[in-house]
């Protein structure tokens, strides 16, 4: 039997709800497709209203639910409000535990060095760390929410896509040390500027603890932007930073065989080598900037290291596997579907063009909320491409086309409206030998387009 992780009048203290029945539950899930037997089942209203889902919820064996709706006669805690519960329910677990608390934002990199903290704190004891990209509003409460009383170390990724999102999840989460990844064009539409991006990611530090830690990255063009606002959040707080041979953690030489790379590097005076299965510059910031978190909490720089090693891309994120073609031989695919911005592409690209093979293709779809500049941001993208030398560029959707045209007579191209169209045309260029990156917005569905290659042959 698991210890219970929240006992009915536990949580009633916490959110001064009213309890039904003397329960406790081992988990607590939003989604009664992924629900297990014992867990609180919490009724959202979000696109749907997760009150339609309690009778399934019960069926599924939840232990109680959280809901703002009259129940009396099975295991419940009635509240005016679930997503207020879920918060308060977030701030008294933070509040029980000893845990050494990270926050990790920025506009590229959050979930690919979360999972990096997250393997070396799994290494230490034990470790609490946010599922996916349970970045949001109800993303933050709910990974606190979940947090065992026991845990030693946690690490929460915190997210945006509008002004005024990250300070309340900063002030919930009260992290020891908080980290800006980087800072990139990145949901300008919701922000209108990279300025007013940087500003926001800086409220990252409102609920750092006085004596914590902030980690910034020396190589970004708003390090100074940030740290003065870090400064005003936390006058007392240790500034650390990676990235560059200034800072405190950076990577001293890399070494790459097309499939994983090693990475040397110097972390807080110690010297260190890393090797992931991943290719491009960007994992060394990556993982330069997850060493250094795991030892402001009080891991050395040689047991991060040994902890990190095999470390491979969260899906989507750059990984490579060998797709066996249906008329013999094998290429390469590089699964970097997940999501895109400018950053993230220059970051792919260069990546990608380490790789050996016998031809680089290359499919790309939209980078969605880009506002007013998205036409220029998509044909800025033209030079990168042309210094990977690909055989083929697939590109999809109408938002990309000022690639298409940006890269006409230079590159050879294949546009479809969308991932789908894209499909039959790589299927037949696709031969042996070949290296393809497919990346694009979550939106522009690319994803479905590697989905569709792997159950291909
Ligand atoms: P989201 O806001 O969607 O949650 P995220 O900030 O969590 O994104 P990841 O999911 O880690 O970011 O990565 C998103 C994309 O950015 C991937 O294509 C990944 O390879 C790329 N990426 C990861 N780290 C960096 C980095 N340091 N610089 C540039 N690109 C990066
Ligand atoms: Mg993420």
């Amino acid at each position: 039997m698991l210890r219970p992780l929240w006992t009915a009048s536990e949580a009633a203290a916490a959110t001064g709800g009213r309890v039904v029945g003397d329960w406790s539950v081992t988990g607590i899930s939003i989604d009664t497709r992924t629900l297990q037997p014992g867990e609180l089942f919490v009724a959202l209203k979000d696109t749907r209203d997760g009150h339609d889902f309690v009778p399934n919820a019960y069926k599924t064996g939840a232990g109680a639910c959280l809901v703002s709706r009259q129940i009396d006669d099975v295991p419940a805690l009635q509240v005016d409000d679930t997503l207020t519960a879920l918060e308060d329910m977030g701030r008294a677990a933070r509040a029980r535990t000893d845990a050494f608390c990270c926050a990790i934002t920025g506009s590229v990199g959050k979930t690919s060095v979360k999972e990096m903290v997250a393997r070396i704190f799994r290494s230490q004891g034990h470790a609490h760390w946010s599922v996916k990209s349970f970045n949001n509003h109800w993303g933050v409460p709910l990974t606190l929410a979940r947090m065992p009383e026991e845990t030693t170390r946690a690490v929460f990724e915190i997210g945006m896509n509008t002004p005024g999102e990250i300070e309340p999840r900063s002030l919930m989460v009260q992290p020891h040390a908080a980290l800006i990844t980087k800072i990139a064009p990145a949901h300008l539409e919701g922000m209108g500027s990279e300025d007013a991006v940087a500003i926001e990611k800086s409220a990252i530090f409102a609920g750092l603890e006085s004596d914590g830690f902030i980690l910034l990255p020396s190589n970004d063009r708003f390090f100074d932007l940030l740290s003065q606002r870090a400064r005003d959040y936390a006058p007392k707080a240790k500034l650390l930073t990676f990235g560059d041979y200034r800072s405190d953690a950076f990577v001293t030489a890399s070494e790459c065989d097309g499939v994983s790379t090693r990475f040397d590097l110097s972390v807080q005076g110690e010297t260190v080598s890393v090797t992931v299965d991943a290719v491009g510059e960007h994992w060394g910031q990556n993982i330069a900037a997850a060493m250094l978190l795991a030892t402001c909490s009080g891991i050395s720089a040689e047991d991060a290291a040994e902890a990190l090693s095999g470390y491979t891309p969260p899906e989507g994120r750059g990984q490579a596997e060998w797709l066996a073609l249906p008329e013999d031989g094998k290429a390469l695919l590089v699964d970097d579907a997940y999501n895109a911005n400018p950053e993230s592409m220059r970051a792919a690209l260069a990546g990608f063009a380490q790789r050996p093979a016998n031809r680089h293709l290359i499919a790309l779809g939209e980078m969605k909320e880009l506002g007013p500049d998205a036409d220029k941001l998509h044909a800025d993208l033209a030079p990168q491409i042309i210094a990977c030398n690909p055989a083929i560029v697939f590109l999809a959707g109408d938002g990309i086309k000022p690639l298409a045209e940006a890269l006409e007579g230079k590159v050879k191209t294949e546009w479809a409206p969308n991932a789908a169209g894209l499909q039959q045309m790589v299927n037949k260029l696709l031969t042996d030998g070949d290296a393809l990156l497919i990346k694009g917005s979550n939106a522009s569905g690319m994803r479905t387009l590697a989905d569709a290659l792997r159950t291909w042959s």
